[in-house]
């Protein structure tokens, strides 16, 4: 018998590993693998999502319309300009299956988020990784890696798992001098919590240009990264094809409706984005002084190196987990001696560096 054959650049994709949230039998987990909110859930959001349950037996609307208005009103654009989807995931997915097929290459950097080569690989296309420059996005190398047969260039902006962002400048510099017919898509899932003055999460190029999309999350800054809701901004002809492919229903009402308070609950993004500018500070002033090298972040996350063998991110890795603390190796970033921590509460900050002290100081 032969058996049913995939698309062969389907075989070429590694399944995604999501950040871990167990710890071994008996140790209770805290878990700072994800990059999710270290402050839960907005209030508003969480009393929207109950009262929408009253009505899970009916399907939600289909266009998403409320919750585009209220993007639209509080990002400065027009619904025309939105598209919402179950998680950024779904757009990136949509995005590479509407734009490429076999023989097209897409440009993905060195540290880039995985799920770019995936998707890329998902619809057939060739994932094109170019170096970054000093764990930072690189658009020399990105313009150098452009061939006849570019589609799509992915610029994670902070980038996960680095933490590291390329200005506004750099960003219009690299859209300016990519052919037009090569969608620039911008991956802002961290932007909230990017507080550089010459940082942009692309909003400006996604509303004004006819390539470039920007794609955002709920799943970080607003805390709702278990209802699976993204959204992107592009111009309309461009939502117009993604409208096209995406579920009919692929974003839930719950979401729909919780997406739309969250929005509106300001106080809480305010204590959300003071708690991490803070913790990061702190975070990244503890972690130097233990030797260790941490990438400058702009993000709720921080990515640093160990020094050697006997000081690897490896053991590091092992030491944290006998203690319920969850990080997230990096090794398929190829960052081998790297690890990622999300910043969290109070009480789980100050263990993980509790207990990188103790290693760092021999404990094994
Ligand atoms: N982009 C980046 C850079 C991310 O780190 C993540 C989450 N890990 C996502 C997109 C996907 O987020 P979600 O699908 O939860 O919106």
């Amino acid at each position: 018998m032969t058996a049913p054959k995939p698309r062969a650049s389907i075989l070429e994709i590694a399944a995604y590993k999501p950040g871990r949230s167990k710890a071994g039998a008996g140790v209770a987990a805290r878990k700072l693998s994800a990059n999710e909110s270290a402050l839960g859930t907005s209030p508003r959001a969480r009393e929207a999502y109950i009262d929408a349950a009253m009505n899970l037996h009916r399907y939600p609307d289909g266009s998403t319309t409320l919750l585009r208005q209220a993007l639209a009103d509080h990002f400065g654009t027009t619904p025309d300009r939105v598209i919402c989807g179950h998680g950024s995931d779904d757009l990136i997915e949509l995005l590479a299956i509407a734009y490429c097929g076999e023989g097209d290459e897409v440009i993905v950097t060195e540290h880039a988020f995985l799920i770019y080569s995936i998707a890329a690989r998902t619809a057939g296309a060739t994932p094109v990784v170019v170096p970054e420059n000093g764990l930072r996005t690189d658009i020399e190398a990105i313009l150098t890696g452009v061939t006849p047969r570019t589609k799509m260039v992915f610029v994670a902006n902070p980038n996960n798992p680095t933490g590291t962002y390329i200005s506004r400048a750099e960003l219009n510099d690299l859209r300016a001098r990519l052919r037009d017919d090569i969608l620039l898509v911008v991956d802002a899932a961290y932007a909230e919590f990017a507080d550089p003055e010459d940082y942009t999460p692309g909003l400006e190029l996604a509303r004004e240009t006819d390539n470039v999309v920007m794609l955002r999350t709920f799943s970080k800054a607003y805390g709702l990264a278990n209802l699976r809701l993204g959204w992107g901004c592009a111009a309309p002809a461009i939502i117009d094809i993604l409208n096209r492919i995406r579920g009919p229903f692929n974003v839930s009402g719950p979401a729909q409706a919780a997406g739309i308070a969250a929005l509106e609950d300001e106080v809480f993004m305010a204590r959300v984005l003071t708690h991490n500018a803070e913790w990061r500070r702190w975070y990244t002033e503890a972690l130097t002084r233990l030797g260790l090298e941490v990438v400058p972040s702009v993000a709720n996350f921080l990515l640093f190196q160990f020094p050697d063998a006997e000081r690897s991110a490896a053991l590091a890795d092992d030491y944290l987990t006998r203690h319920g603390l969850l990080l997230r190796r990096t090794d398929e970033y190829l960052l081998p001696n790297s690890l990622r921590v999300t910043i969290g509460t109070q009480e789980e900050n100050e263990a993980v560096i509790a207990a990188l002290t103790a290693f760092m100081n021999g404990d094994r």
